[in-house]
């Protein structure tokens, strides 16, 4: 089976945005065994529409496109649709009166230029878009089953994971179960988790095992393939089970969990309070904690401590350490973190200094070079490390490195 995908826009032709909902439905697709061969992209344009719209349902037997549904008069794939399989459009009622509620319940009126939303090519059905005006259209044209769905991503996520792939799941679309399950390291780089993992991650093991690195987190990828869902997690078990075992605590999640959901996690699970005294960080640490929901119970806060005085006046750090041994240095590092536990009174207090680049830097300590201290009830360990990257990545993987000395303490704990 062939399968093209077809996004519109002319913000997306002319490199204004980047097309996102290709790549997320091609992922999705490959997951329920459904390969994509092709990946169009086209402007506003009637003509370029139509053109491209008859050609995918010559060659194609699934035909998948986001966008142009809006009310606006750049919107034309319901007319697109309309003109390739030869039914006209007509106005579908209930579609109208989902279009009308959603605007009363906003204490709106719906605008006339809406009502062109409700009207579907004759012979085919609307598909219920729960967070937005816009139906999707499921139309037949040529050998083709059509589907269009809205081009704003947050919408058409939930319009192809409720209706879409359920149903393409009915018709038998697709070969398979495909699963993916991630496990995500920190500590260690891409070739010494490799070397544990040699006999995993040859060419041609079942199930395969892929290698990912992304801003200093290492992932381990399993890619399952079987005949059903039982199967292929009875295939990922036990390659987990040997994963997890050989890395140990490099170890911190699985699937989208980041440092600081695991550090909040574990904050609460040992009852443990945190306070942050960032300097190379510039609040990051702090911020990534307060992106996890309850993270207020257990962190107190933070002190982004950038200058020397607010460091010796904030943190207590002595002057004549920051004179003797310079604010990027083990020493500074340890009273930071100190400091900010003495000064909110917390179980953790957790350090960043360095030099974030691109200028700034010491023989002894270059560019790129980090130090993060904790600070808990029975001492103070400082690790430092060496990054090579931008600003923003050293700034970034040194918030990492601060969260997983917080984690790996909390473990012991
Ligand atoms: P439309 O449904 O064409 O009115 O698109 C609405 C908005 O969704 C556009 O302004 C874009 O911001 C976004 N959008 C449309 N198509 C894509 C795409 N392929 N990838 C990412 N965002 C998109
Ligand atoms: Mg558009």
């Amino acid at each position: 089976m062939k399968v093209e995908l077809i996004s519109i826009g002319t913000e997306l032709t002319s490199g204004q945005n980047l097309d996102t909902n290709c790549q997320w439905l091609s992922r999705r697709l490959a997951e329920i065994g459904v390969p994509v061969a092709f990946h169009t992209t086209v402007a506003d344009d009637l003509a370029d529409n139509v053109a491209v719209f008859a050609l995918a349902c010559q060659r194609a037997d699934l035909v998948i496109c986001t966008g142009g549904l809006g009310p606006t008069q750049d919107d034309l794939t319901r007319e697109v649709i309309a003109a390739v399989s030869g039914f006209p459009l007509k106005e579908h009622a209930e579609s109208l009166a989902h279009i009308k509620e959603m605007f009363a319940r906003r204490g709106r009126v719906m605008p006339e230029r809406n009502h062109v939303q409700a009207l579907i090519p004759a012979n085919a059905e609307p598909i219920y878009n729960v967070c937005g005006t816009a139906p999707g259209v499921w139309a037949k044209a040529g050998r083709a089953v059509v589907i269009a769905m809205p081009g704003v991503p947050s919408e058409m996520y939930r319009m192809f994971t409720e209706q879409v792939q359920p149903r393409l799941l009915t018709m038998g679309v697709g070969g398979g179960v495909f699963v993916q399950r991630k496990i995500n390291t920190f500590g260690a780089g891409e070739s010494l988790i490799e070397d544990k993992l040699l006999d995993l991650t040859k060419r041609g093991h079942v199930p395969e095992v892929g290698i990912t690195v992304s801003d200093a987190v290492v992932s381990l990828r399993i890619l399952a393939q079987g005949n059903s869902l039982a199967d292929v997690q009875a295939q990922i078990a036990p390659v987990e089970a040997t994963i997890r075992e050989r890395l140990g605590e490099l170890v911190f999640g699985a699937e989208d969990d980041e440092l600081q959901d695991v550090v909040v996690r574990l904050l609460h699970e040992r009852q443990k309070t945190l306070a942050t005294a960032e300097s190379i960080t510039g609040g990051l640490v702090a911020h990534r904690v307060c992106l996890v929901p309850g993270a207020s119970d257990f962190f107190r806060g933070g002190v982004v401590s950038y200058t020397d005085e607010v460091k010796a006046r904030e943190l207590g750090v002595p002057s004549a350490l920051l004179q003797q041994h310079g604010a990027v240095s083990e020493e500074v590092a340890r009273a930071m973190a100190e400091g900010v536990r003495r000064k909110f009174g917390t179980d953790l207090g957790v350090s960043t200094t360095g030099f974030a680049g691109p200028g700034g830097g010491t023989e002894a300590n270059p560019v790129g070079t980090a130090y993060v201290g904790l600070a808990h009830p029975t001492g103070c360990e400082v690790i430092r490390y060496g990054w090579i990257g931008t600003r923003n990545e050293v700034m970034s993987r040194t918030a990492k490195l601060a969260l997983n000395a917080v984690r790996l303490k909390l473990m012991q704990a």
